[in-house]
């Protein structure tokens, strides 16, 4: 990895005085071409996976793409930097053996490296594409990024659903279903803050006691982060199994977040939830739309009459116009499943009026 790092600021170097003094551009190729000077004149990379080296010069020219790309399209742009050792993270095996992993799963072979044993933390299939090795703190993971072939979509039920985010539940259905916002973020939390504070007492700034005191603080955010994607796709997998239209608010997350609610928001990710939702329902030939969220929690779904008064407390929903009762949620999300699916009704008039073409007139 140290390697790996060094050789990304060398052809950074490289590059950059290529340009400076001679007004050239070297592309990633003319630098995989030389690799194999760079291994006469430094042998300890004799011991590095030759498609492991061709990958750091391959990811050069990606962050030069990037800031060529941000230059032209007028944004603002960040010349390619030199990486510190904390700042690279990971190297790629580009083509690895569909065989890297044992059978068994306790180990996986890395080209050049050797067996090493894993922890297999879900099982995957299809044909593996790459393979990286990724360092997080002190812990190191294999990730592989796999082809499926593409599923059988999901069995139709014609059945619609409307959805409403909350901070109380994690959303509320149109049909009554309350999803728990698993609050196993906050216990962890109790120990983050924990941790957190151990931190802060440590002042040293290089010390070996604070570097591990912020290494556990760290372990505690990934974890959290683990939990939290696993439920939000077994979440997901339930609302498209079981519907065949989901609506939702369309929040601008990031506009929420920087109000005061700004910590149960990052906590609940809806922006990720949403992602990982569109994406299972288009694999599935499910659909999920996104309405105008607003007055939704305020109109009653019977009468339309809309007023902030109408929610009573936080929880409970009463009509001042026609009296209706509900929970403030569900009636919520009712409305939320009810503008879906008018939108839905009024793609499907304008798509037929524009198969209908009007006849020329006049020639008769
Ligand atoms: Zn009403």
């Amino acid at each position: 990895m140290i390697l790996c790092q060094r050789l990304y600021n060398g052809m950074l170097e490289e590059r950059k005085g290529a340009y400076t003094k001679a007004g050239k551009t070297i592309s990633a190729y003319d630098q995989m071409k030389s690799l194999p000077e760079v291994k006469e004149a430094l042998p300890e990379y004799l011991g590095v996976n030759a498609q492991v080296l061709q990958d750091v010069a391959k990811r050069l020219e990606k962050s030069f793409k990037g800031f060529f790309s941000r230059v032209k399209s007028g944004q603002k742009a960040g010349y390619p930097r030199f990486r510190s050792r904390d700042r690279y993270n990971s190297f790629t095996y580009p083509q690895p053996s569909q065989n890297s992993v044992t059978a068994d799963g306790k180990h996986i072979y890395l080209p050049k490296i050797g067996n090493v044993r894993l922890k297999l933390h879900r099982p995957f299939a299809g044909k593996i594409k790459t393979l990286a090795v990724k360092r997080e703190g002190t812990e190191w993971y294999a990730v592989l990024t796999c082809e499926m072939p593409r599923g059988e979509p999901l069995a139709q039920t014609s059945s619609s659903v409307g959805i409403d985010v909350g901070t109380t539940w994690f959303f509320v259905t149109s049909d009554g279903e309350y999803c728990k916002n698993h609050r196993l973020f906050q216990s962890s939390s109790k120990k983050l803050r924990v941790a957190q504070r151990s931190l802060a007492r440590k002042p040293k700034k290089h010390s070996n006691r604070r570097k591990k005191a912020r290494e556990r603080v760290a372990k505690l955010y990934r974890k959290t982060a683990r939990q939290r994607l696993q439920l939000h796709h077994e979440e997901a997998r339930k609302l498209i199994t079981k519907h065949d239209l989901i609506c939702h608010e369309d929040l601008n997350v990031k506009g929420l977040a920087q109000g005061n609610l700004s910590k149960q928001i990052h906590d609940v990710g809806w922006g990720q939830f949403f992602q990982i939702l569109s994406s299972k329902a288009e694999w599935a030939g499910k659909r999920v739309i996104a309405v105008d969220p607003r007055f939704t929690s305020q109109r009653c779904r019977v009468c339309g009459h809309t007023k902030r008064g109408n929610r009573a407390s936080q929880a409970h929903f009463k009509c001042l116009s026609c009296g209706h009762t509900e929970n403030a949620d569900v009636n919520a999300a009712k409305n939320i499943l009810a503008q879906g699916l008018r939108f839905v009704a009024q793609r499907i008039s304008t798509e037929t009026a524009c198969h209908e073409k009007p006849r020329p007139l006049g020639l008769g």
